[in-house]
């Protein structure tokens, strides 16, 4: 198969993670006979620096054309990078909010995932994260309350602050369909997170969860209210595979999931549309204080490459190779300095991409 990644390396450690990860699907392709063709893209920082603005219309086209996005990380040091000096709309960051806009990127997918290996970084009793869990949350991204109307006034003397949580049928059907079909590529088991005992926008969330399902007969479905989902995370996490909920629900449970991973090097995540159209990304930032030293981990980014061969190309044993290679790494102690614990064996982050490379 051939397909065209647009490629978005962006700053700080952003340029050295992508490459190890461009490094492995090099691998990918040539065992098992494919083409990837890159195209290399600026956004964030360094595209202020080249063209004046975080986000070209020229590279959201070239994005468009091309079969998926691979992204690094973007922005720099936020208290010292002359970037932050910019008005908020011209600053790195916008560009993101832009892209995810002009992509219609609605589902965001976070997998948290416990390598056993790495358990003693995991923030839960031991009891718990000797079980290991491998879960993905599903966050709608551009409905809900973060999107809804807003204001603020003075009623009879007192501020007032009002946020409206909205969601059409459409929106809940696009994210649910989405879960269900990635549940499919998983452990076939959806928990469809609301607050249904009190707000109508669950209500309606529900119903249409349901109705969704009916499709997906292999595929169990429970509800969850978001409460008790915030304690059942660091309760029992392994009873979790794809957890699918509202804007500002997934906003924090996402967040609390990655906490108890342990470490942000480790996290993959994409954002994607209706089609099987996506943009790849590790979840952390650009990390300035370690950008340019060879020392960042790679292994989220390359697991997005993972996540990009499974959901966008539907390539389920290549996506298999990376995430087993991955994990046979950590299995044989080599760590980047992020997850270095005594005994191991510290790669610098061309060495993780070359070690994982060559365990495909
Ligand atoms: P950060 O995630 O960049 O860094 C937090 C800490 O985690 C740092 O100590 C960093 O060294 C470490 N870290 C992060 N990724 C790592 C990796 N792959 N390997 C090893 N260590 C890693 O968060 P921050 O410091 O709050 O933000 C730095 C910049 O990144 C800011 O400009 C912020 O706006 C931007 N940011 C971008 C994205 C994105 O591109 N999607 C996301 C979050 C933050």
């Amino acid at each position: 198969m051939e397909k065209n990644i647009a490629v978005i390396k962006g700053d700080g450690i952003g340029p050295e993670i992508v490459t190890e990860a461009m490094k492995v699907l090099d691998k990918v392709a040539e065992k098992y006979g494919h083409k990837f063709n890159y195209e290399q893209l600026l956004m964030g920082g360094c595209s202020i620096d080249a063209n004046g603005v975080p986000l070209t219309d020229e590279t959201i086209e070239r994005c468009k054309a091309s079969d998926a996005v691979l992204m690094g990380s973007i922005g720099g040091d936020t208290t010292k990078s002359p970037w932050y000096k910019l008005p908020a709309n011209l600053r790195p960051e916008a560009g993101l909010l832009k892209i995810r806009k002009s992509l219609g990127l609605f589902a965001n997918l976070r997998p948290c995932l416990l390598f056993s290996e790495l358990s003693s970084a995991c923030p839960l009793k031991k009891e718990i994260s000797d079980k290991g869990f491998d879960m993905l949350i599903m966050r709608e991204l551009t409905g809900g309350l973060y999107f809804g109307e807003r204001h603020t006034e003075e009623v009879n003397g007192v501020m007032n602050a009002v946020d409206t949580l909205k969601y059409d049928e459409k929106e809940i059907r696009r994210i649910a369909i989405k879960a269900f079909d990635v549940a499919m590529k998983r452990r076939k088991k959806v928990t469809s997170v609301d607050k249904a005992n009190v707000l109508d926008s669950s209500r309606l969330w529900r119903k249409v969860v349901e109705e969704v399902a009916k499709d997906y007969p292999e595929v169990t479905l429970e509800h969850m209210l978001v409460d008790n989902s915030a304690m059942q995370l660091v309760k029992d996490p392994a009873q979790f595979d794809v957890m699918v909920t509202e804007n500002m629900f997934g906003d924090i449970l996402s967040d609390e999931a990655s906490m108890i991973t342990g470490s942000i090097g480790m996290l993959p995540s994409a954002s994607m549309n209706e089609t099987k159209f996506g943009l790849y990304e590790p979840s952390g930032g650009s990390a300035p204080d370690i950008a340019g030293q060879n020392k960042a981990n790679p292994i989220a980014t390359i697991l997005s490459a993972a996540m990009m061969l499974r959901y966008s190309f539907d390539m389920n044993d290549e996506a298999d190779a990376v995430e087993n290679a991955v994990r046979q790494t950590i299995k044989d102690g080599f760590r980047t300095g992020d997850i270095m614990s005594e005994g191991m064996t510290l790669l610098s982050c061309s060495e993780m991409g070359s070690k994982i490379a060559e365990y495909i």
